[in-house]
């Protein structure tokens, strides 16, 4: 019977990693699988990550089982920051768990609308290729709407069409900050319209916030989140640690559930528990606790907050010199300058993207999409020379 199973196709970016790792050029520049990249090209562990899991090496006295939940000090120590410090619960009204990475905490998201009832889901496109699987998994059905404008902007027209024609009791997913892949984020103004729409249409949001503190800061990037979930009576969160914090192999993340009351959110999460026991039964405990031992220790928070805000400068200064060599060929390089987080889309096609790889070794997704952080003060120039070669007639 397991000849039944066809063969798959390889995972396209990570197909990419193997072909730059064969690659003998000492110039070769990897812009594929989104991890930070020092302007060394290093993804180094974060000082805080190094000194609180020497805590934990110090202090962990057990490893026994937690429980579906995960680490729920983790949980809540994150929520100030996610759903702001002045009412961090909602009055109660929100509670989460712990899941392995963004990943596992969209997969739960999506899972727990579809138990609820939910039949659609509604997304911007192109989205991050995961969000359109998992949907797919579960048996959901996707809606697709337009992003981004042909001129770069936020397509609010798209998604107000989209709203329009979404029925009550329908699903929106919507990335919180740095957009993957595009790293066009909605405006604070264009927020509070959604907020507005999905309210007023009675759709349930899901908030996928994968880079928070990537993008304008942890509280900015936070301001969509807060503006939606001030509005609806009910919402899902899922939310990534693995970026933030650097952890991205341990897989730490959270789902949360907002509630119209506080007396219905254990019903409701108690069914997150019961897939999560289904599915890993529970989420790996190192990370987690890891971050916990930071958000409980002031000096730690701020040596973390130091080094996340040394990476967002880091981005921002790579855009910034993207943007000022404006044309690089027939590619206008400016939007990326005022885009957010890891990525953004470099309007090249396959022929050219391929020309990129072979002749001039440069490593960039088939959608167009790069890694800003893989350029650095060193490689960038080459970058951009290459843009404007293989965009030259
Ligand atoms: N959501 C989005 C939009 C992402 O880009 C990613 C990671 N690439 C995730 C969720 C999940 O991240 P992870 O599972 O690595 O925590």
């Amino acid at each position: 019977v397991l000849s039944n199973l066809q063969q798959q196709p390889a995972d396209a970016l990570l197909a990419l990693i193997k072909l730059h790792n064969a690659d003998p050029r000492a110039d070769k520049i990897d812009l594929g699988v989104g991890v930070y990249r020092t302007d060394s090209g290093a993804t180094p562990v974060f000082a805080a990550i190094k000194a609180a899991e020497q805590r934990l090496l110090e202090t962990q006295d057990s490893k026994a089982y937690l429980g579906p939940e995960g680490d729920m000090d983790f949980v809540h120590a994150l929520m100030p920051y996610v759903f702001g410090a002045a009412n961090p619960t909602f009055d109660g009204r929100i509670e989460g768990m712990q899941t392995p990475g963004g990943t596992g905490a969209v997969r739960l998201a999506l899972a727990l609308a579809k138990r609820a009832g939910v039949a659609r889901i509604w997304m911007g496109t192109p989205s991050w290729p995961n969000h359109a699987q998992i949907v797919a998994d579960l048996g959901l059905e996707l809606k697709g709407f337009g992003h981004a404008t042909p001129g770069g902007q936020a397509d609010m027209d798209s998604l107000r069409a989209a709203v329009a024609s979404a029925q009550a009791g329908d699903a929106i997913l919507l990335h919180g900050c740095c957009h993957n892949p595009l790293g066009i984020d909605y405006a604070p103004a264009q927020w509070d319209e959604i907020a507005t729409l999905v309210k007023a249409k009675g759709l349930l949001p899901i908030i996928d916030l994968a880079y928070q503190g990537l993008g304008e800061g942890m509280e900015e990037d936070a301001y969509g989140l807060r503006r939606v979930l001030g509005e609806v009576p009910e919402a899902l969160v899922a939310y990534s640690c693995d970026k933030n914090f650097g952890l991205y192999r341990d897989r730490v993340g959270a789902v949360y559930v907002m509630m119209a009351d506080a007396a219905q959110v254990n019903a409701a999460l108690s069914n997150g528990h019961a897939l999560a026991r289904a599915a890993w039964s529970m989420p790996p405990d190192h990370g987690a606790a890891a971050v916990r031992i930071i958000l409980q220790d002031q000096a730690l928070v701020a040596l973390w907050q130091g080094e996340l805000d040394e990476m967002r400068a880091r981005m921002r200064q790579v855009r910034a010199k993207l943007a000022a060599s404006g044309k690089a060929g027939a590619v206008d390089l400016a939007p990326l300058g005022s885009q957010n987080g890891l990525f953004s889309i470099v309007p090249l096609n396959a022929e050219q993207i391929l020309a990129m790889r072979e002749k001039h070794g440069v490593y960039m997704a088939g959608s167009g999409r790069i890694n800003v952080a893989g350029l650095t003060m060193g490689n960038i120039d080459q970058f951009i020379a290459a843009v404007a070669d293989v965009t030259s007639a």
